[in-house]
């Protein structure tokens, strides 16, 4: 039995070889040598490439340690996204989605309902899915939410649309598979955006869809050739080259989010702190039975009085980036309502935690929040 973290520097590399490096580099190529039938393994660079194909075990053995399971890497989180919905949903058929999930799954839902899919949605907090699952064929969780970090029980919601029939797909982007396993708590596909904690330097852009059922990825792996959203072999490799410190930037980015969110529970203005690893957090509990200890992502959210405010805080950080995203080893944090597409307030703070000394980052954020309630 290996650790996450030992598993996570070899996730997915070749047998050792010599004279061979342990992680071989991106393989440029739209074609391949393709003598007589046009049988892969590489044939064509939109069907597959070496680059993907060692990722894509890396991320498997890392989402599903202990059964085997097929990933299929894209060229975005959304890009996986839509293969599960668009592969797996046809006219007629009923979805459930979270009412508080990605920015961008309300654009998503006009596009299913222009389909003639019915779209239901019911937010992630209290297992509220649950009553919209009847005749459904497909629940869509994603847990924790962002930005709203709310907590869904995987495994009750999973039994509950198998039960009915459906197929579910777990978000697992927020959490990576080291904070969390949606195939071991029932899932069909563990989705997620490798854009953020996964390769976690804020430099690429890369989604994947892992299933342990060999047809589902197959239908899964013909959406991506048929739409043509491919991950680089660049982006591939650095998003490989990225698992290898995947169990250390979540130890620490999750140490510092904790410790953040404990420092901005005592100021009086700041509202509605909220991250799974508080105990005071109403999803706390859920986080630790179905997450892995100590590690409940990078992301923070709170509320500061109002859009000025915010704006003042933000302004007067120095070791943190004004930007959107999370995940990356250098901390970022946005005013959310900017981008118009969540239900939250003007004054809303997405905070993600990189590795700085959590003291530094601190004492950083007392001083913005300090420079912001003196005024403009
Ligand atoms: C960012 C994000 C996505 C979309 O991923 P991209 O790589 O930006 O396309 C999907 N789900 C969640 C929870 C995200 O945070």
């Amino acid at each position: 039995m290996t650790g996450d973290g030992t598993r996570a520097v070899r996730a997915g590399l070749p047998e050792p070889a010599a004279h061979e490096p342990s992680l071989p580099g991106p393989v440029f190529a739209a074609h391949f040598h393709l003598p007589g039938d046009a049988v892969g393994p590489y044939t064509y660079g939109r069907d597959g490439n070496p680059t993907w194909t060692l990722l894509e075990e890396g991320i498997g053995a890392l989402e599903s340690p202990h059964a085997p399971a097929h990933t299929v890497t894209f060229a975005s989180g959304m890009a996986a996204i839509s293969a599960v919905l668009f592969s797996q949903l046809r006219s007629g058929d009923a979805v459930v989605l979270p009412s508080d999930g990605y920015q961008l799954l309300p654009a998503v839902r006009t596009r299913l309902e222009s389909y003639g899919i019915e779209v239901r949605t019911a937010p992630t907090a209290h297992d509220a899915q649950l009553d919209v699952l009847d005749g459904a064929r497909l629940l869509w969780l994603e847990t924790p939410s962002n930005p709203g970090l709310d907590v869904c029980d995987i495994r009750r919601l999973a039994d509950a649309a198998h039960e009915r029939g459906a197929l579910v797909a777990v978000d697992n982007t927020l959490a990576t598979p080291l904070g969390q396993r949606p195939l071991d708590l029932g899932a069909d596909f563990s989705v997620a955006s490798g854009t953020k904690a996964l390769t976690g330097h804020g430099d690429v852009l890369l989604g994947y869809v892992t299933t342990r059922d060999a047809a589902l990825a197959d239908s899964v792996r013909l959406w991506r050739k048929t739409v043509g959203a491919i991950p680089g072999p660049m982006e591939s490799w650095l998003a490989h080259r990225s698992l290898a410190t995947l169990a250390l930037r979540v130890r620490q980015q999750s140490a510092g989010a904790l410790a953040l969110a404990e420092a901005l529970c005592e100021r009086a203005e700041v509202a509605g702190v909220r991250h799974p690893g508080l105990p005071s957090d109403p999803s706390h509990g859920l986080a630790v039975a179905q997450m892995r200890p100590g590690r409940f992502g990078s992301v923070v959210s709170f509320t500061l009085p109002d859009r000025a405010h915010a704006e003042r805080f933000l302004a007067a950080l120095t070791l943190v980036d004004d930007a959107t995203s999370f995940g990356s080893v250098r901390s970022t944090a946005e005013r959310r309502a900017r981008w118009g597409g969540d239900a939250v307030p003007e004054g809303f703070i997405r905070f993600s935690v990189g590795v700085e000394d959590p003291d530094d980052l601190i004492a950083d954020v007392h001083r913005a929040l300090d420079t912001a309630l003196r005024g403009a």
